[in-house]
């Protein structure tokens, strides 16, 4: 009961917000399914660019709304900053939902490892200063390990919610400048078992470079829930037969590979990965076996950085890029493999 008070007040209190309070800024982005700027308020342009972002959506606005009121009670640190939501259905057009966040930065985590400075940039960001230290395998590592760890402590924020993210890719993945972390964005493929919000798969949402093999979340057999937010005493059972937690895994899997394999970071290559997996039958170890004897430099030094520590990188690739889905880490276990037992980013920093 308490909860709903809570929530009430916080709503009643927050501010709200309407279409012309809004001036805006420049085009982030544009999908399918919305229209991303950023924007500032009318009344207080406080920066010359805008210091919040809106996204104008179709129908599965909705949905996104709900994710991320969600988030911000439950796992406020997991996500990027949610200011409001409202239906904006004063155009002539079909109705808009209107969502609005804080402006995190400027760097999704596909515009850093798309650099030739990749990881160094990252390892500026995060300490906020440039390192005088040699480059080599071991100071990469350690930069890719802290990233890993910042993107599964915000992915188990999100499952211990219940909410399965389904889109997780380098894209999707900012860099918040305030508090230093990365934060996951883009809720709208998400789904939440526990109280069945948009429960029936979409799985044309689904991004086919980063999707797991599954590519539905639930199995066919799967009763489907209803469409009204009935909180249900049944989904977490069903949560533990099908695992759907680890479809994000098996995303943020493919994300840590192409960290560590600076010859599968484009597009083009990753696909071409995706292909000689599915033809190894996502046997991650037969695909090292076919490639690595014949290998160029790009992708001799992903496995040298993997092989560091006895293989420990490599260990936790391969339990989170498999086939089966329950055979794949959660992300807590991912969290405590040994991979992150060795200290990251900040203590190299301290060692000079
Ligand atoms: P889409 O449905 O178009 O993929 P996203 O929610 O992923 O929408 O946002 C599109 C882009 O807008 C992101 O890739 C990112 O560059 C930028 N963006 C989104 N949210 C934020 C935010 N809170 N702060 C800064 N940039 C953001
Ligand atoms: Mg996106």
């Amino acid at each position: 009961f308490d909860m709903f008070v809570l929530a009430f007040v916080e709503r009643f209190f927050r501010p709200s917000y309407k279409k012309d309070d809004f001036l805006l800024g420049k085009k982030l982005g544009e999908g399918s399914f919305g229209v991303v700027y950023r924007v500032s308020l009318a009344n207080k342009p406080s920066s010359k660019e805008g210091d919040l972002v809106l996204k104008k959506a179709t129908e599965y606005g909705a949905v996104e709304i709900w994710m991320n009121e969600r988030v911000r009670r439950a796992c406020a640190s997991s996500c990027a900053d949610f200011v409001y939501g409202f239906l904006e259905s004063s155009s002539k057009k079909s109705a808009e939902y209107w969502l609005i966040w804080r402006f995190e930065g400027d760097a999704t985590l596909a515009d850093l490892v798309q650099s030739r400075e990749f990881p160094y940039n990252v390892e500026t960001l995060i300490l906020g200063e440039v390192q005088d230290l040699p480059k080599g395998l071991e100071r990469e590592n350690r930069i890719i390990q802290t990233i890993m760890r910042q993107i599964l402590f915000a992915l188990d924020g999100l499952h211990s919610t219940g909410i399965v993210h389904r889109d997780i890719k380098p894209q999707n993945i900012i860099f918040s400048e305030e508090s230093r972390t990365f934060k996951i964005i883009d809720l709208g493929a998400a789904t939440d078992l526990r109280v069945g919000i948009n429960y029936i798969p979409k799985e044309f949402l689904l991004d086919p470079r980063y999707a797991a093999p599954e590519q539905y979340i639930m199995s066919t057999q799967t009763p489907s829930a209803p469409s009204v937010p009935v909180a249900t005493a049944l989904s977490p059972v069903l949560w533990q037969l099908n695992s759907p937690d680890r479809f994000d895994i098996y995303s943020a899997g493919l994300i840590f590979l192409q960290m560590a394999f600076p010859g599968l970071r484009t597009d083009n290559s990753l696909i071409q990965f995706n292909r000689q997996l599915k033809r190894c039958d996502y046997d991650i170890v037969a695909w090292r076996k076919t490639v690595e004897p014949r290998c160029g430099p790009e992708l001799r030094r992903g496995f040298e950085l993997l092989d560091l520590d006895g293989g420990i990188g490599w260990e936790l690739l391969k339990s989170m890029v498999r086939y089966k889905a329950r055979q794949r880490l959660s992300a807590k276990a991912a969290l405590a493999h040994p991979y992150f037992d060795r200290e990251g980013l900040l203590a190299l920093s301290f060692m000079q």
